[in-house]
């Protein structure tokens, strides 16, 4: 039998202190044995105080840190949670997660936090504003211009999880916001919520997070969401009846709250009308239903409910499922042989019987999974909230209403047939919105007619093949890097995939004005601003000592016939437009023979470059290269390079962007791009 920890009262952490629960309270369960493990309030002493704290307190603290400064503190914490994971592992047990299910919620949300770290670091500027996309021309002489920004809101986040993933869910959601300079008030599911509240005590403790940066509401949210106002988000998980109350609620819906929603969804997997029961892709397609229907017991929101199946082959699918359903030990998740633990509560327990006892009342018919018979491994059958994995079987999915709509949230899948590719889409898609849709297929084709009849439905498509199937994620994996969230039934929203996940906390506005003050919001010098042309070179300045808008105008060169034919040679670039007149005259781009696109860029260095050791200290590319006009031999061209963007990488180094124009000698600009450098911090 299971050893329990037990926790009596989960308080809450709000307002910069954790709070002494007061009555009514709730009882939270264990999952594998039933006992009362802990209780939490019914709702939090004071929301308006967590509220207040987080815009008054966490809000300023997070905003006066650049993007990098937020992202390199969610990397120490990752550092700190990965190595007090073990203390983690044991709580998890208790919720009935086996060790793999454990990994996928743990190190799963550290390695979040990790990915966002890095992203954050590579992908944003060093400072608080992110501007998207480039400077919009809005008038000919370009002394007025539009540019897009995204600023931090300097409201609260008010994170609501499921009960499946205690961790991840709660850093899936953490680490954008923290990135984007928003606090969280973080909200798990009373279920589970003592796995969470450790973890959260474990940050809280490494001392890394701002004043005001985290706090958590363990039981009921009492009356919170209605002291937010249009600065302040809900990001909500669970189930699309909550997400509708919730969406709902008065006070979010009158002030504008965004309010983000990831909800049921009766993800679909498709065995490709391709495949053969001797194929690669067989084999893959029944390895991973067994997968997703019995990791964390079928509690993901991302699991396989509904594998899809070419007529001809649902028998020999339905065969091959069962044989490896039977393999699978249900047991108490400290128990090494157990592959499948319980599920979250009896309440769950109830929930998916029901469910399943609705889809089998007319449309399905169960082929695996017999509860009076289940044999469960360490623990008592009836205490902890144990199923036995269950396959349904659907002949007639065009009349099925509730095969498509019911959603057991456990270790359940239903088989059926399609008879073409046409008819799987169709069929995929009367899930009204799903998070993920897989397709097994090594053909082409067929991707390419799922891709266009079945992605707008669908939040995720994998395509799973021979050639990834060591590599890939699998099926219900939702990564930092992609989006996670669906339309529709999956609640319509969008978390994750990657920077685009911390801009969903921060408000875009639209600027206006000179490039001068557009350039000085942005921190990024915009053509049109003050050039600072005078002396020294400005590759004899360090970081620090340089300013943006630094520039340097070069001397003219021209281009000779000898120079092309030189470097042609040189190269092996001989291609016909620098080498053959007639032909290039012929080319509808060309009035003749040309220069390489590569030798202007070259004789562009040779004319900046200061050449003496200083502080810069690598090339290391080229952005948004484009050649405008081509240069026959006689143009004469020069440069204008102008320090254009700078971010610090390090204490020694920092990189530095460079506006570069070359221009002929009518002043027409022929090539443009942006420059990189690596320049030391100090002279
Ligand atoms: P749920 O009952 O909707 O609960 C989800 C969260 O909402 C819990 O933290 C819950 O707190 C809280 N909550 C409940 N009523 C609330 C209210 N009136 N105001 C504010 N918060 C409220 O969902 P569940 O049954 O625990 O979770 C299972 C469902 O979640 C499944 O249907 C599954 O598909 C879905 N899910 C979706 C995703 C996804 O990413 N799309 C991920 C996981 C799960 P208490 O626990 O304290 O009641």
């Amino acid at each position: 039998m299971a050893t329990t920890q037990t926790f009596s009262t989960l308080s809450s952490f709000l307002d910069g202190n954790w709070q002494t629960p007061s009555e009514p309270m709730r009882a939270v369960y264990g999952a594998v044995t039933g006992e009362q493990l802990a209780q939490v309030a019914d709702k939090p002493t004071d929301a308006l105080a967590a509220v207040v704290h987080g815009r008054t307190v966490g809000s300023p603290a997070l905003r006066a840190l650049t993007f990098h400064q937020r992202a390199m503190i969610l990397k120490q914490l990752a550092q700190v949670l990965n190595e007090r994971r073990d203390e983690l592992y044991p709580l998890s047990r208790q919720t009935g997660a086996t060790d793999k299910d454990a990994l996928i919620d743990i190190d799963g949300g550290i390695s979040t936090l990790f990915v966002f770290s890095s992203k954050g670091r590579r992908e944003l500027p060093n400072s608080t504003v992110y501007l998207d996309g480039a400077a919009e021309p809005l008038a000919r002489d370009g002394s007025f211009l539009g540019q897009h920004i995204y600023t931090s809101r300097p409201g609260v986040a008010v994170h609501i999880n499921a009960f499946n993933f205690p961790v991840w869910g709660m850093l899936e959601k953490f680490a954008p916001a923290f990135v984007a300079g928003v606090p969280s008030i973080v909200k798990p599911a009373t279920d589970t919520s003592y796995l969470t509240h450790r973890c959260v005590e474990l940050m809280l403790e490494s001392g890394l997070l701002p004043a005001g940066s985290l706090q958590l509401i363990c039981g009921g949210v009492g009356d919170l969401l209605d002291h937010l106002d249009c600065q302040d988000f809900v990001s909500f998980t669970g189930s699309a009846s909550t997400a509708s109350t919730i969406r709902s609620h008065q006070g979010l819906r009158d002030n504008a709250v965004r309010v983000v929603a990831e909800t049921d969804s009766l993800n679909a997997s498709v065995l490709g009308p391709d495949a053969t029961p001797d194929s690669a892709e067989f084999e893959l397609f029944i390895k991973e239903v067994v997968r997703e229907m019995t990791t964390k017991a079928g509690q993901k929101c991302t699991a396989i409910r509904r594998a899809l199946v070419p007529e001809a082959l649902q028998q020999e699918v339905i065969k091959a499922l069962q044989e490896r359903l039977a393999e699978v030990v249900v047991g108490n998740p400290t128990d090494a042989s157990v592959r499948m633990g319980p599920l979250a509560s009896q309440r769950q327990r109830k929930d998916v019987l029901n469910a399943v006892d609705a889809l089998c009342e007319s449309e399905c018919v169960k082929v695996f999974g017999d509860q009076s018979t289940l044999t469960v491994v360490g623990a008592d059958k009836e205490s902890g909230a144990f199923v036995s994995p269950m396959l349904l079987h659907c002949a007639d999915p065009n009349t099925a209403t509730r095969a498509h709509t019911v959603e057991p949230f456990g270790p359940v899948c239903t088989v059926m047939p399609y008879k073409n590719a046409a008819h799987a889409a169709e069929l995929m898609n009367r899930g009204s919105g799903s998070l993920v849709a897989s397709v097994f297929t090594h053909d082409p084709s067929v991707a390419i007619e799922f891709a266009s009849r079945a992605g707008a439905f669908h939040g995720r498509l994998l395509f799973a093949d021979r050639d990834s199937a060591a590599s890939s994620t699998g099926h219900g994996s939702p990564l930092p890097h992609l989006v996670h969230g669906g339309p529709g039934r999956a609640g319509g929203g969008e978390e994750m995939g990657g920077i685009r996940g911390v801009l969903h906390y921060m408000q875009r506005t639209a600027l206006q004005g000179s490039p001068r003050l557009l350039g000085a919001i942005g921190g990024r010098w915009i053509k049109g601003a003050p050039e600072q042309a005078e002396l020294p070179h400005p590759f004899r300045l360090s970081f620090n000592e340089l300013e943006l808008g630094k520039t340097i105008h070069t001397a003219e060169r021209t281009i000779t016939l000898e120079d092309i034919e030189h470097f042609a040679n040189f190269t092996g670039d001989t291609f016909y437009a620098h080498m053959d007149e007639e032909a290039a005259a012929a080319n509808p781009f060309f009035p003749g023979r040309v220069a390489h696109g590569y030798l202007l860029l070259s004789f562009a260095a040779g004319l900046f470059v200061d050449p003496a050791p200083g502080p810069v200290l690598a090339n290391y590319g080229l952005d948004n290269l484009r050649f405008i006009k081509p240069v026959p031999p006689g143009d004469r061209i020069k440069v204008r390079l102008t320090a254009m963007e700078k971010n610090l990488r390090s204490e020694e180094y920092g990189e530095v962007r460079w506006n570069v124009e070359i221009s002929n000698q009518d002043d027409e600009a022929v090539a443009l791009y942006e420059l990189l450098t690596m320049n030391a911090v100090t002279a």
